[in-house]
């Protein structure tokens, strides 16, 4: 079965579609530093305006507790939406409540209204399906159909992406269908040498998708601060460096059922390691079986894979016919960390056959490293999600619109 689409919904002119994004976007200081996932947003929003919808778009930011906070607002994102299409943008102050029912009243064909984050109601996000249902109902008030195009959530069953859609007759936007297009490619059969790239902060997430993606790829580079427990299981030490210590163990079972399944893992031979973590730290260069035998001893923090690994990483990336990356393969925000993130992109741009960049952090980083979005085949707006598609997962918000 395959995805339902917009045109499935039938003439939209004139009727209430409630459209759920992923406008999760970073901020700082209350400004976006990075828009990719508005801009993503954008062509739904625009198709169904052209036809003449009302549009209620509907999006969590960040992980507020479930009650209101400032510091999570929509509203700057509204504006900027406001900026990038053509119809006006109105925002509600509430998600569900009385300025929100009003201004859904309001609303005018082919005009388009964002309601305040989604996880300001504790129904959201709630482990209680009869909770995540009454959520769902209240936001299915304000539709007559409903549009799917938070590619970033649909592997969380939250009542915007799984009851929602159960309520009104729904489908997956544009974002929606170009993402599972192109991972469904990845998935199905992709190219060889078929190369995966790991790296970034969240470790226990990512390592568990390890043993998923082992079955079906040829290589896995290994870096970020997950390379810091595999370099642990080897008997190394690490420093002061982000280490899960309770899953050598499983790392261990990953390097031996990759031997036998003679899937390479590369894993750094070198990495730069400094003082403290910030952007003005010492740090130097070293193999990454002596990581604490700089200066900084045991309190050096690894930040970024070495010269040589980016040089190695580089080349196994160019002689790749597929390669999904996520995760940064060092701390990219600050400079002197940024090299290794940087080759590997560089590398990617190169791939003869597919490149997908996967993870709301990797697409910030490619684009803040001045990548155009073109110099690569795909960039997913969906981190987890992203890998939760590549390991063959159900998921519970792309089930919901037919995939299976
Ligand atoms: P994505 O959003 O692409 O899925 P993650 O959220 O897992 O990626 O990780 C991104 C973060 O990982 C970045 O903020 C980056 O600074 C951090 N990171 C990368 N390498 C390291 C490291 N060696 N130590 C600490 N943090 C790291
Ligand atoms: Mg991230």
């Amino acid at each position: 079965m395959t995805l339902r689409t917009i045109e499935s919904l039938g003439p939209l002119a004139g009727k209430r579609v409630v459209v759920r994004c992923d406008l999760n976007v970073p901020l700082q200081d209350g400004v976006i530093t990075d828009d990719g996932r508005v801009r993503a947003s954008a062509p739904t929003l625009e198709a169904l305006t052209g036809q003449g919808a009302r549009v209620i778009v509907i999006s969590h930011l960040g992980r507020p507790d479930g009650a209101p906070d400032p510091k999570y607002s929509l509203a700057p994102v509204a504006a900027r939406l406001d900026e990038l299409i053509e119809r006006p943008v109105a925002f509600a102050t509430d998600t569900v409540g009385t300025d929100a029912a009003a201004k859904v009243e309001a609303l005018a064909d082919g005009e388009v209204l964002v309601l305040e984050n989604l996880r300001f109601n504790p129904g959201e996000t709630s482990k209680n399906e009869a909770e995540r249902t009454a959520f769902a109902g209240e936001l299915a008030a304000f539709a007559d159909a409903v549009v799917s195009d938070g590619f970033g959530v649909v592997h969380r069953k939250q009542a915007s992406v799984y009851e929602l859609e159960q309520l009104r007759p729904s489908a997956a936007g544009l974002l929606i269908a170009a993402e599972v297009d192109v991972l469904d490619r990845l998935t199905e059969s992709p190219e060889r040498p078929y190369t995966v790239v790991l790296g970034g902060s969240k470790v226990s997430d990512k390592l568990g998708v390890i043993e998923h993606l082992l079955p079906r790829v040829d290589a896995l580079l290994i870096g970020g601060g997950m390379l810091f427990t595999f370099l642990a299981a080897q008997g190394h030490r690490v420093g002061s460096s982000l280490l899960e210590a309770d899953q050598i163990d499983t790392v261990n079972g990953y390097l031996a059922d990759a031997r036998q399944r003679g899937v390479d893992i590369l894993l750094p031979t070198d990495v730069v390691v400094a003082a403290s973590f910030s952007a003005d730290a010492d740090h130097v260069v070293t193999a990454a079986d002596a990581i604490e035998e700089t200066p900084f001893a045991a309190s050096g923090l690894g930040l970024d894979i070495g010269p040589d690994t980016a040089a190695a990483f580089a080349e196994r990336i160019r002689n790749s016919r597929t390669v999904f990356w996520n995760g940064p393969m060092g701390v990219f925000e600050l400079a002197p960390f940024a090299a290794g993130t940087r080759a590997v992109a560089e590398a990617l741009t190169e791939v003869d056959g597919l490149s997908v960049v996967g993870g709301g952090d990797s697409a910030a980083a490619v684009r803040q490293l001045g990548f155009g979005d073109d110099r690569f085949d795909h960039i997913s707006t969906g981190g987890g999600a992203s890998l939760e598609f590549l390991e063959g997962k159900k998921l519970p918000g792309l089930e919901v619109l037919g995939w299976q």
